[in-house]
């Protein structure tokens, strides 16, 4: 073991503090490295003690099992921000994983730079922002992202993956699909439109600015984050609603044969019409949380110490020491009964760290 890893090695770390869940026990290893260099040395060492490596980010987005990981959980510290050149209104700015995303966002709205203002509030760091593809109010970071700065956990290289080679889809892409746990993400360049305007597609934002030309992006990220402030969708400490991870379930996207068949069901259930919006050819989109309220859960519906969130029907939320398997539980218990009731097959969009037993959800 080299000797800079040796005296910065942590045992027994417990990351439920560490998420936004706040459950899940604790991590054999943890190191936080602030270099690529550094970071390099820690693949080295999880390779000669055999151990497997979890990269944790803001921990906004991930389930941790009650047993804790039994491996080492590597989180990345280095976060820088420059803005490299400006050309023709575009500017191309990289941030390091390490960052936290908000900062970013906001950083951008001051630079009066367009292109991920929509997407403010939003937990977590930089180098998760493309392994699920970030989006809302109608944006996604795939808009903007030139390129990802990748460590190649298989051939230890450094690469520059272009956009089009990270594959973004809805809440997908190379890295949570067919390279799941192959890379890890340095840091992400975004190409953003100098004095660009704020992009308004999302109905909320359209009930709030209209038709209104000149709005300013700082507007935008102001509106956004008290949207998402109502439906506790930002961390606030004093907000139990927020001890969640967002959104559990994705939307899902059916095509228009399934569609139907999703009508005629809810036609037999007496519903008369069910939100859609067309993302494609053949596809799609209903909102889960329509589903899971139709389906018999109500907002701050409790199950042990889990819940939904009293402010929106897609976070689960840990309202009192509720324990993974709790949230498990209530996971399973609401994909189960969409299913039932709609043939729909809810997909959790968190990642699911260290559960032993086989996990039943379909990710
Ligand atoms: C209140 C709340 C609101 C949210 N709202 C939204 C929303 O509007 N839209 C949305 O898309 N998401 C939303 N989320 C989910 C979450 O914030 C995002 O997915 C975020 O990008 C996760 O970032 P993180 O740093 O916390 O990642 P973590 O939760 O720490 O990790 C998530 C996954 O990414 C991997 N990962 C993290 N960093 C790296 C890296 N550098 N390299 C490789 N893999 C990495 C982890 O291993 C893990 O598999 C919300 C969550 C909460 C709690």
């Amino acid at each position: 073991m080299t000797e800079g890893i040796e005296k910065k090695l942590q045992r027994n770390v417990p990351l439920a503090p560490l998420t936004t869940m706040r459950v899940g026990g604790a991590s054999r290893f943890f190191l936080s490295v602030k270099s690529e260099e550094e970071l390099s040395e820690a693949v080295k060492f999880a390779e000669n003690e055999e151990l497997e490596i979890f990269i944790l980010g803001g921990g906004s987005n991930v389930l941790i099992s009650d047993e804790g990981f039994d491996g080492l959980t590597i989180s990345l510290e280095f976060d820088a921000i420059k803005k490299l050149h400006m050309q023709k209104n575009q500017a191309l700015v990289y941030a390091s994983a390490g960052r936290c995303w908000d900062e970013f966002v906001k950083f951008c709205v001051e630079q009066n730079l367009a292109g991920v203002e929509c997407l403010s509030g939003i937990p977590g760091k930089v180098g998760a922002v493309p392994i699920q593809n970030v989006g809302a109010y109608g944006q996604e970071v795939s808009e903007t992202i030139r390129g990802v700065r990748v460590f190649d956990l298989e051939t230890k290289q450094i690469y520059e993956l272009t956009k089009e080679e990270c594959r973004f889809d809805y809440r997908s892409s190379i890295f949570n699909t067919i390279y799941k746990d192959r890379f890890i993400v340095l840091g992400v360049s975004f190409c953003l439109k100098e004095g660009g305007s704020p992009k308004i597609v999302y109905k909320d934002l359209i009930d709030i600015f209209g038709d209104k030309s000149a709005v300013s992006l700082k507007e935008v990220r102001e509106a956004v984050i008290r949207i998402r402030r109502q439906k506790a969708m930002v961390i606030d400490e004093s907000e139990p609603n927020s001890r969640s991870c967002g959104s559990f379930f994705k939307n899902p996207i059916l095509t228009k044969k399934e569609f139907c068949e999703v009508i005629e069901r809810t036609q037999a259930l007496g519903v008369k019409s069910v939100p859609s919006f067309i993302v494609g050819h053949d596809a799609v989109k209903i909102p889960a949380a329509w589903l899971i309220e139709r389906a018999g859960f109500y907002k701050g519906y409790r199950f042990k110490g889990a819940g939904i969130s009293e402010k929106h029907a897609l976070a689960l939320v840990n309202f009192s020491n509720a324990t993974a398997l709790d949230i498990l539980n209530l996971a399973e218990l609401i994909r189960d009964r969409v299913r039932e009731k709609f043939g729909v097959e809810l997909v959790p969009e968190p990642v699911f760290v260290g559960f032993k037993k086989v996990v039943s959800m379909k990710i």
